[in-house]
């Protein structure tokens, strides 16, 4: 059962359809968790979090993954509002060294794939690092191919813009415990 306190109402009647219950999400991050413990196992491995949006998600899951691994956070935004403005900033200039390390790329959802492509050209580009993987919580159905996709993934979800676990509308709903896909009253209010 649940610890969590319910969620506000106001915050719940933004939302038009809730599609991962926590519960649901954590027993996804169980399988996914032991998929990378597996394939990481014996390596060294530096986990790469994108924030904001991953922070929840990278909390989660490297608390289930029982290797000796490291972490950097990486910020990095291309949204505004619900469409993505195709140009991808860097908030870091330095970052970690991960020179003979494997990587683990953790972001929370792919959706055109120009963020994860950008990530990934940089870091093969800047760190050399042994391995190079991606690892989502969501990946959306968009009905086209994606300059990169992900190697591993928790959720194929519609085409849908969706907000909770970390994933925000305006920087708004990132404290939800569930993923839900917000509704059009609330994107028309801002
Ligand atoms: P891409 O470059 O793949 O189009 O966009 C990736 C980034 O856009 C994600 O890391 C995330 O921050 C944001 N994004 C894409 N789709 C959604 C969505 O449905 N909801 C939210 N909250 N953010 C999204
Ligand atoms: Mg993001």
């Amino acid at each position: 059962m649940s610890r969590l306190p319910p969620t506000n109402p106001a915050m719940l009647a933004d939302i038009s359809k809730v599609l991962y219950h926590e519960s649901t999400i954590l027993s996804r991050l169980d399988e996914l968790a032991h998929t990378l413990t597996e394939e990481y196992r014996g390596k060294d491995l530096t986990c790469v979090a994108i924030l904001n949006g991953s922070f929840i998600f990278m909390a989660d899951l490297l608390r289930r993954i029982p290797l000796p691994l490291q972490v950097d956070c990486w910020s990095v935004s291309s949204y505004h509002g619900t469409t993505s403005s195709g140009q991808v900033n860097f908030r870091q200039t330095q970052l970690a060294d991960v020179r003979g390390r494997h990587v683990l790329i953790l972001d929370d959802i792919l959706d055109s794939g120009v963020t994860l492509r950008a990530i990934h050209d940089r870091l093969a580009a800047e760190s050399g690092a042994l391995s190079l993987k991606i690892c989502v919580l969501l990946r959306k159905q968009i009905g086209q191919a994606r300059p990169i996709d992900a190697d591993y993934v928790g959720f194929d979800i519609p085409n849908e813009f969706v907000v909770g676990y970390g994933l925000d509308y305006n920087e708004h709903y990132r404290n939800l415990p569930f993923i839900g896909v917000i509704s059009e009253a609330a994107i028309a209010r801002g």
